[in-house]
């Protein structure tokens, strides 16, 4: 099962984010139980995968601020979604509610790919508040 398979890769509090990644709208929160949850992808067309433009996504809960990120690094842009582009990541930063709590994941198991492909991702520094909660 992919819950299992998620909490033992990435802890508790970030598989139950990326379990409503992939839930059919309308999407609730973990945490607070509202349907507020939104979600960004940021494209970056210097890296495709195959014919799809690979980017990163952030998904986070507009009513208590929790967020998390693509936990493997890019993935394939969906074709019907909008995107911001790679470069204009102010208008990424713009897009997203101040204070967000970033939920990064628990790597028990560290492996080169995943260390990898954790440090290439951008955080929007100075934007998301780390480890404040606004409960
Ligand atoms: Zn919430």
């Amino acid at each position: 099962m992919w819950e299992e398979r998620f909490r033992r890769e990435y802890g508790e509090e970030y598989a139950q984010f990326l379990l409503v990644k992939f839930q059919p709208p309308p999407r609730v929160c973990p945490v607070c139980r509202t349907d507020t949850i939104r979600e960004i992808w940021l494209g970056d067309a210097a890296r495709m995968l195959g014919k799809s433009l690979s980017g990163l996504w952030y998904l986070w809960c507009d009513s208590c601020l929790r967020c998390i990120r693509a936990p493997q690094g890019h993935c394939p842009v969906p074709n019907e979604g909008s995107y911001y582009q790679w470069s204009d990541g102010q208008a990424l930063l713009h897009a997203m509610p101040r204070g967000l709590h970033m939920i990064e994941p628990v790597l028990n198991a560290t492996t080169e790919t995943r260390k990898t492909s954790q440090s290439r991702m951008p955080t929007p520094v100075g934007h998301v508040v780390k480890g404040t909660s606004t409960d």
